[in-house]
Order: C-alpha cells, then structure tokens, then sequence
C-alpha cells in the first residue's frame, strides 16, 4: 500500500514527489509514462524560472530534478496510468500494462496540451518560432512582428500582451465574430498595434534553418493568400488537459471537473473527492507556468501528509 501515488512527472509530480517523500511519507511512486520533467523539456529556453539565469533549455532546467526527489525516496514507474478510482478508503491506480497499485492518498499532475491547429509547417516549426506560449516566448519577439492565431479569450489576450512587447501583432482568426469577451475584443480593436485578419486560417508557416520566417494566410471568403513576414506565430486554438485517468468505467468522474475539463480544487490542492489532490495545468485557472505547477504541487503533498496523517496514523 503506497502512502501517496502521483500521476505524471513533470514540474508539479517532481515536486509534490519531493515534498511528500521529504516530508515523511512511505512508498511514493510517481507514475511517469515517458521520462521525467513534462512539458517544459520541449522548450528551448527558459528564462523566468527564478533564480535561473544562464541561456539553459526546458531540458537542462528540469534534469536535476528527479535526482533531488529520488534521494529523499521517491520511486519512478514508467508507466502509464489508465485510470485511478477508489474503493472504500483505498484508491486504486491501474496501469495501461494490466497493473495495479493501492494507495492510500493520490496526487494527479498529468498536465494539459495546447491544441495544434493543423496548419502546413505547425509541427516542424514548434519551438522554432512556433509557440503557444505567449508569457514563456513573447519576449523573443521584442521589437519584431508576429501573428497570433484564434479568436478566443486566451487568443486574445495574450495578442494585447504581445502587443505591449512586439510592433505589431497579426490577429488571425477563422470567422469575423470572436469568441473573447466583449470587453476584450473591445480592447483589442482599440490597440493601434494589433491587425485583425478576419475570415482567414493559416495556411503554411516557413522559414529556414534558424526559424520562422513567415506565414501565408488565407481568406476563406475570397480565397486569397496573404504572406505575413513574421518570425514568430504563436497559437491559441484551446488547450486540452489531460484529465483521462479521472474517468470512471461508467463514464462518470472521480471528482469535480469544469467546463473545460480543469480539475477544480481549493487552494489546498484538494479536489472534490477526500484524499485526491491535482496539481499544475490540470487544475482550474492554472497560469500554465513551472513555477506555479511546482508551487502547486508542494500544496498538494503538504496537504496530502496531513490527510495520511489524519485518516491512517491515528
Ligand atoms: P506537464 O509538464 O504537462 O507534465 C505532465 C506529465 O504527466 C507529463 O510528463 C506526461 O508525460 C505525464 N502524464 C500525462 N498523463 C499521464 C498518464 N496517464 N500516466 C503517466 N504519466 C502521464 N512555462 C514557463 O514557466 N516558462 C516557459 O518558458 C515555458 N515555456 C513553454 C514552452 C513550451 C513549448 C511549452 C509546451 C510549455 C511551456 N511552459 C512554460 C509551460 C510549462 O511547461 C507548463 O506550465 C508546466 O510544464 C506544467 O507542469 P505540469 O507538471 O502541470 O504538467
Ligand atoms: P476557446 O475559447 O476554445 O477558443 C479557441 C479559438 O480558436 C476559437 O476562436 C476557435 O475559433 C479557434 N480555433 C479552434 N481551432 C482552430 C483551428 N484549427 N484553426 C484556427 N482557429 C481555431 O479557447 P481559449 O481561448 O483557450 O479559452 C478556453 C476557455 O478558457 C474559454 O472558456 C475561455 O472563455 C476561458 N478563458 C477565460 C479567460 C478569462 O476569463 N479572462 C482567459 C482565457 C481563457 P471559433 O471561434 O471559430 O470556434
């Protein structure tokens, strides 16, 4: 019987791993389907990571991390997780490979995925000049021009903080309604910077060896192509968490999700369900940042021991 069990191992898993084993728990494994450190290790720089200043990618940023973990005891599975349920006071973590585990506390960190929009060129150039990741990337764009694709709340958002950094930022969306609120398209059409290129989709990102060197537009009304000259394009089409392992074999979930699918927890990390904790870009209003997904992920094995404590230390 594992005192806590972690699902995914990136910033928030590795964490929360680190916490719950240094803090006083017995047999915690994270369950890792690939290697350890998540999402970021895609990255090729980070630069708002406290205390990090040298030019170090998301890789170099997160290798130390699971050798600091494993010394206070964490174990690492590569495994995936096909789903976690609970039986009474027990819950049950059941591998893709046919295994299960028993736990009496679990913390779900399998984070979220931005959605691609299926344009010519995405893939290639993803982390290249292609980003979805406004906060992490904008500043690479200093004083240049980029396009943004999407037309709703986080779209349009992140196109009037590039705005503030960039000369000017193409607003390419798909029809000539937004889905953003009012008030933010409001603001938008206020920004001189920002160009809106209405009743278009990407057609084709390219560039060279060292990047992104332009996009071609086309107008679904027209049919015409519009070449942008920017060097970076950056894509807000919605964003998939990766809440898989809640759902239950009737189809219901373990605990509170929303709309979106977010886990919804309080600011202890707890989710609707006693002993179940998320943490990181799975949970509501996630800021989608390491820091924050660390910092989420200590809550929760803070929070967790308390919980062990509590219910099966007494
Ligand atoms: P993730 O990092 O998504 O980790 C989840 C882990 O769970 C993954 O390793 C996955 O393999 C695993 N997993 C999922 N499902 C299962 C399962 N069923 N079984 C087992 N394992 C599973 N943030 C910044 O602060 N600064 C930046 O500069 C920055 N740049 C970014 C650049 C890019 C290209 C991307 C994609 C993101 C960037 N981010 C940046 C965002 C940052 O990476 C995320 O906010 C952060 O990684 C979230 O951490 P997490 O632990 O919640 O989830
Ligand atoms: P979203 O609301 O789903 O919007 C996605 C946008 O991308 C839509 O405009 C959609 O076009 C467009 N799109 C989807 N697939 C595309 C494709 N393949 N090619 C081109 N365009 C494509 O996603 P979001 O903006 O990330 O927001 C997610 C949720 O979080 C929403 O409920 C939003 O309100 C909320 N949110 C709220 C705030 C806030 O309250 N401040 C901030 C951010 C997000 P169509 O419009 O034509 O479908």
């Amino acid at each position: 019987m594992l005192d806590c069990a972690i699902v995914g191992g990136g910033p928030a898993g590795l964490t929360a791993g680190l916490y719950a084993t240094r803090g006083g728990l017995q047999n915690v494994v994270m369950f890792e389907k690939g290697l350890p450190g998540g999402q970021i290790t895609q990255s090729s720089e980070i630069e708002n990571y406290p205390g990090v200043t040298g030019d170090i990618t998301g890789m170099d940023l997160m290798q130390p991390w699971p050798k600091q973990c494993m010394k206070f005891g964490l174990k690492h599975e590569m495994a995936e997780v096909s789903r976690v349920s609970k039986n009474g006071e027990t819950f049950i973590i059941a591998l893709s490979n046919g295994e299960t585990y028993e736990a009496k506390s679990v913390i779900v960190c399998t984070g979220s995925v931005p959605r691609r929009a299926g344009f010519k060129g995405e893939d290639e150039f993803f982390g290249r000049g292609v980003s979805t990741c406004a906060t992490c990337d904008g500043f690479f764009y200093k004083g240049k021009e980029v396009a943004v694709i999407g037309g709703g709340d986080t779209a349009l958002e992140e196109a009037l903080y590039l705005a503030k950094i960039c000369t000017k930022v193409y607003l390419v969306h798909r029809r000539d309604k937004f889905r953003a609120a009012p008030n933010t398209v409001k603001r938008v059409e206020e920004t001189p910077n920002i160009e809106l290129i209405l009743d278009s989709v990407p057609e084709e990102v390219y560039g060279d060896a060292m990047g992104v060197t332009g996009l071609k537009v086309k107008n679904t009304k027209n049919g015409e192509t519009t070449d942008l000259s920017v060097p970076g394009v950056f894509v807000f089409v919605g964003n998939n968490v990766n809440n898989e392992v809640l759902k239950q074999e009737d189809g219901s979930w373990l605990c509170e999700l929303n709309e979106q699918g977010q886990v919804v927890v309080n600011l202890k990390m707890q989710t609707s369900l006693e002993g179940l904790f998320a943490a990181g870009d799975l949970r509501i209003d996630a800021p989608k940042q390491v820091v924050c997904a660390a910092g989420d992920g200590a809550t929760a094995a803070i929070n967790a021991i308390a919980y062990v404590d509590e219910h099966f230390n007494k």
